[in-house]
């Protein structure tokens, strides 16, 4: 732990991972475990976590990076913060992320800029940009996020790490600031396929305080690591190799896929015809459901609140005007506007009918085929700045990632070569609480 710390302050002032630091209690709780001793059943004990600073942890400022929980200090934990201390991890301090998980690049962060560990004048991704940064550049050996639209997997791709967004229903969300309450999913980044698995492990179950959480068995993630691919069936969506994907791209995942065809796999095109509306359906159901989740910021309840008040309205008004960033601001008029009862029909609950044929998209695959392939972003990490003023470029870029949350399934990001000399995520698409395959063939990948 303490060698993880020194490595964090040698490397954040070039790669600004960081919120905040648990450094005292971190020292404390790796001191009282040196005396406890650790044992082979418990092979995550002792190792150091980072926490993406949407996961609320007691007494430690968790912010969502947003002005508005600047001063935030909880009084819980997170249901997965409970089960981190029961596996005897480390937490080691809170990860930078776009305001509130809304974006790919962290540049919505109101707090810092962090950068690519691979490159210092590229993006991270996002919105877990902290989180994946951090493990990239050995500042920590594994951190949470979350992945609402492929805020884990993209910015693992764009760092080449590990990411992991489990079933919806995997993990529970208690403690999980809200985004998109129907999307929003907990999930591990890691430099190896098998730490993943193992943190995974670690995190999973049902939880009673989310009514969500799935009452599923949770299998041990590593069992079948050795395995290989050998006489797996995989797909690779035509749509995901089609316009808007960087020539760069393909060609490692085309690579990929023989890759896996040289392990004994077979690797056959499919069709998912929905999933170009992919994009538009998400961008409605998440604002909306964000339109609705960010209501109890309201300048009373917790953290910000404008100096610049006379009335009550003013109190909730000039809060949530000085206190949410303009992204934020763009996502609850575009939710607002389409949960309003004019329009309701036309939009939401279009959106929900357009999810539903998404999801059959996939089931239908799945009939057929272990496993998805394709890419997990469509470009490289892109310029800081280089996309900033135009967010509908920023939303296309989930145009891989977003199926996957919409249909609820399983998703991660695997390190598959570099293209201009930046990674390349290779994403697994598995079928519903299959992550064990994927870990699988994640495995059998590297
Ligand atoms: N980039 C997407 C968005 O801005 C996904 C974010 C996420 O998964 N939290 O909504």
């Amino acid at each position: 732990t303490k060698a993880f710390f020194d490595r964090i302050k040698e490397t954040e002032p070039t790669i600004d991972a960081f919120l905040a630091l648990n450094e005292e209690k971190a020292l404390e709780m790796a001191k009282a475990l040196d005396l406890k001793g650790i044992t082979p059943e418990n092979a995550l004990a002792g190792i150091p976590i980072g926490i993406k600073d949407n996961i609320v942890t007691k007494d430690l400022r968790t912010t969502a990076a947003s002005k508005m929980l600047y001063n935030f200090d909880p009084i819980y934990d997170a249901t997965v913060m409970e089960k981190v201390y029961q596996a005897d991890m480390i937490p080691v301090g809170k990860l930078n992320m776009d305001e509130f998980a809304m974006g790919g690049s962290t540049e919505n962060s109101h707090f810092k800029q962090t950068k690519n560990a691979w490159a210092q004048t590229k993006v991270p991704g996002g919105s877990s940009g902290g989180s994946a940064a951090a493990v990239a550049a050995g500042q920590i050996p594994a951190s949470l996020g979350s992945d609402t639209g492929g805020s884990i997997r993209q910015p693992a791709a764009f760092n080449g790490i590990v990411g992991m967004k489990p079933t919806y229903g995997r993990i529970s969300r208690f403690g999980l600031i809200a985004f998109a309450s129907s999307l929003d999913q907990i999930g591990p980044l890691t430099r190896t396929v098998k730490d993943n698995a193992l943190v995974l492990n670690a995190i999973s179950g049902y939880d009673a305080k989310d009514a969500t959480s799935a009452g599923r068995l949770v299998p041990d993630f590593t069992e079948k690591l050795d395995q290989g691919v050998k006489g797996m069936k995989i797909a690779l969506p035509k749509e995901y190799l089609g316009e808007g994907i960087d020539a760069g791209v393909k060609e490692a995942i085309l690579k990929a896929a023989d890759t896996y065809r040289k392990l004994g796999a077979t690797v056959e095109e499919v069709s998912l015809p929905h999933s170009k509306y992919g994009v538009a359906v998400y961008y409605i159901i998440a604002s909306s459901e964000a339109s609705s989740n960010l209501q109890r910021f309201d300048g009373i309840r917790y953290g910000f609140r404008s100096e610049n008040v006379s009335t009550l309205d003013d109190v909730y008004v000039n809060s949530r005007s000085e206190g949410f960033g303009d992204e934020v601001k763009r996502r609850i008029m575009l939710g607002t506007f389409s949960l309003s009862a004019g329009y309701y029909d036309a939009y939401f609950k279009k959106a929900g009918q357009v999810r539903t044929l998404i999801k059959q998209d996939f089931d239908k695959v799945f009939e057929d085929y272990d496993m998805i392939i394709g890419p997990a972003a469509p470009t490289v990490a892109f310029g800081i700045g280089e996309n900033i003023n135009n967010p509908l470029a920023m939303y296309l870029a989930d145009l891989l990632t977003i199926p996957v949350n919409l249909a609820g399934l399983p998703g991660m990001s695997i390190p598959a070569g570099l293209s201009n000399g930046l990674p390349v995520g290779l994403q697994l698409i598995g079928k519903h609480f299959d992550e064990a395959t994927m870990y699988q063939a994640a495995y059998a990948f590297e």
